[in-house]
């Protein structure tokens, strides 16, 4: 992880760009191939018929890849220019504290930021493009308004450059983002229904949970773990049978 810093910090824009959209474009093929696994998974049952995927679905996803890929050249840019501090811990107990615990707090964000879009009409525009999906498709996670995409990245930059994070953390968090963002919004259902209890209980986040977003935008708002659906009473009740 040293060497890919210090090569960051030592390569020019036009590589940075080429590095961010090579990074960028991988997770979006990996979890385009994660969803096709997953969905063709023997044991995974069909929720609803999958979202029709649309040639606007296609371009609003590659802006969202750029999008991201700005956020990354911005982050690198805040970090080399002593904005952004970068802790230096190795130890793998210490790197998953920093995963659980930037995960906790983003969790937070995205529960608080999420039912703003919904109910603040000024920002609920931004937030329609997304539930155009009443069911999901492999693109699903990726069309987002620009701005959404964009508030997303500089969210998690704000919450390192208030809390300084490993460069290996915020990768893995990445990963995890990456990997629970297809899981939800998968149009098949791979874990066994009694999961959908532990989002009920506050736990996480599964298939079904957020698929019900989908259906019923009133509910369901959280990411990762369904706590604060639980706490602001806003787990749909087709959750809780
Ligand atoms: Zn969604
Ligand atoms: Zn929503």
């Amino acid at each position: 992880m040293k060497t890919m810093l210090e090569t960051l910090m030592t390569v020019g824009y036009g590589e940075l760009i080429v590095y961010g959209l090579i990074i960028n474009f991988g997770i979006y093929i990996g979890s385009m191939g994660l969803y096709t696994v997953l969905s063709n998974f023997p044991k995974a049952r069909k929720m609803g018929n999958q979202h029709p995927i649309t040639g606007s679905d296609i371009t609003l996803s590659l802006i969202t890849v750029i999008c991201n890929t700005f956020v990354f050249l911005l982050g690198v840019w805040l970090w080399k220019y002593g904005f952004i501090q970068l802790s230096e811990q190795q130890q793998w107990w210490r790197v998953l504290a920093e995963l659980l615990c930037l995960t906790v707090i983003m969790d937070f964000l995205m529960y608080v930021f999420h039912r703003a879009v919904h109910f603040v009409r000024q920002f609920r525009k931004l937030h329609e493009r997304h539930h155009q999906h009443q069911s999901t498709n492999m693109l699903s996670l990726f069309v987002l308004h620009p701005i959404e995409s964009i508030g997303f990245g500089l969210m998690m930059l704000a919450v390192i450059y208030v809390v300084p994070f490993s460069a290996i953390g915020i990768s893995l968090y990445l990963g995890l983002n990456s990997l629970w963002g297809t899981i939800g919004h998968l149009h098949h259902t791979v874990l066994p229904p009694s999961w959908l209890k532990l989002a009920k209980r506050g736990y996480i986040c599964t298939s079904e949970f957020h698929y019900l977003h989908h259906q019923h935008p009133d509910f369901n708002f959280g990411f990762y773990s369904s706590v604060w659906d639980v706490v602001f009473k806003t787990v749909h009740p087709g959750v809780r049978q």
